[in-house]
């Protein structure tokens, strides 16, 4: 690129959305108070509102994901108990191992297949007969969605309902790690309660695709929460004005799940685009929300190796599996970079393939 700025396009996650100018707007006038008390109206409004549309009673505002993920497991089990959940989970593999550590469980793993979908036979069999010493109680099982290691698939209320009806019947909990929950929403088009209605709780970010600084909330009955509430407090997330967060998540709720669409459009564009690379394998067929996953043939080299010539040539991307790297689109990322990307990544592949040939 010579003395030219190149402008890098980043790819690596959502997460790295600023909020805002709405966002910042609403966080410097928000009213506030202590809500160790209850007594934060922006963040009252803003558990009511996510409860409502997520179809739950009651809501709780924490620092993040792995935290929502976290608290719930520890409202739910004791120590000895057993979770499972898909062997592709971000609870599994992602969380610092959060559950086993401080929430005393044991991780039991079904497989995921590529949609992320879990077999309701597979979880029938791995679910403990109750009442023998031997063996830890199924206290709680895991769902995901969107499922991030799956490229962003989405689980359909069928799907869910399946899997809840085999856990609630052998008297377990279903607790659904929604960290993209919205992003399922718009891609299915089905209502955002539709999607959880067979769940027990569930946790979605808003520090993610919809462009808040910080947050999460988890929602589920009053019982739950009230409980959750307690956890959250005991692992140091008991927030005191916090409302100036809380104030930044109702925008996100108002202005930013529509626009999803944008981004799977954009996605999918990639995914068209990375098929038609040599060397590169996807199907754009199966993208359907903000999240692709390729495969990088031998013949390029190996996924690092890949990861550092395009972060080199100004487009950063994460690693996935041993062959696989990951993009991901939002909102700071428009059609024009996703054509740039996949121009710059082209370009990328193609010498190294000829260097390979060498
Ligand atoms: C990002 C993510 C989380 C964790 O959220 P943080 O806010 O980063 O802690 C949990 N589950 C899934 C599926 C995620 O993608």
């Amino acid at each position: 690129m010579g003395a030219e700025q190149m402008n890098v396009i980043d790819l690596r996650s959502d997460t790295i959305t600023h909020p805002t100018e709405a966002m910042r707007k609403a966080m410097s006038e928000a009213e506030v108070g202590d809500d160790v008390y209850g007594e934060d109206p922006s963040i009252n409004l803003l558990e009511q509102r996510a409860s409502e549309i997520l179809g739950k009673e009651a809501g709780l505002l924490t620092a993040s994901g792995t935290m929502s993920n976290l608290v719930a497991a520890l409202t739910y089990c004791h120590r000895g108990d057993e979770i499972i959940m898909g062997d592709q989970a971000h609870m599994f593999w992602n969380e610092s191992a959060g559950v086993s550590a401080l929430a005393g469980a044991q991780v039991r793993l079904v497989p995921n297949d590529d949609q992320g979908k879990i077999d309701p036979a597979d979880l029938s069999a791995a679910i403990r007969p109750r009442g023998n010493v031997h063996m830890p109680p199924t206290t709680l099982v895991c769902l995901e969605n969107t499922h991030n290691r799956c490229s962003g698939a989405a689980l359909t209320p069928q799907d869910t309902k399946a899997v809840a009806d085999v856990a609630h019947e052998a008297g377990a909990s279903v607790h659904m790690d929604g960290a993209r929950i919205f992003n399922a929403a718009v891609a299915l088009e089905v209502p955002p309660a539709e999607l959880v209605k067979d769940v027990d709780d569930v946790s979605f970010c808003l520090s993610k695709a919809l462009s808040c600084p910080v947050g999460s909330v988890l929602v589920g009955s009053e019982e739950f929460i009230g409980e959750a509430r307690r956890w959250r407090k005991m692992i140091g997330g008991g927030m005191r004005q916090a409302g100036v967060l809380a104030a930044a998540g109702l925008v996100a709720l108002e202005t930013m799940i529509e626009r999803l669409a944008d981004d799977h459009a954009n996605a999918r564009r990639l995914a068209q685009g990375l098929a038609d690379i040599e060397g590169l394998k996807v199907d754009p067929e199966s993208i359907q929300t903000n999240i692709v996953i390729f495969e990088i043939e031998p013949s390029v080299g190996t996924a690092p190796e890949v990861l550092q010539a395009l972060a080199d040539a100004g487009v950063k991307v994460t690693p996935s599996r041993t062959q696989t790297l990951r993009m991901v689109t939002h909102r700071q990322v428009d059609s024009a970079d996703v054509e740039e990307a996949l121009s710059r990544v082209a370009g990328v592949v193609g010498k190294l393939r000829e260097q390979n040939k060498a």
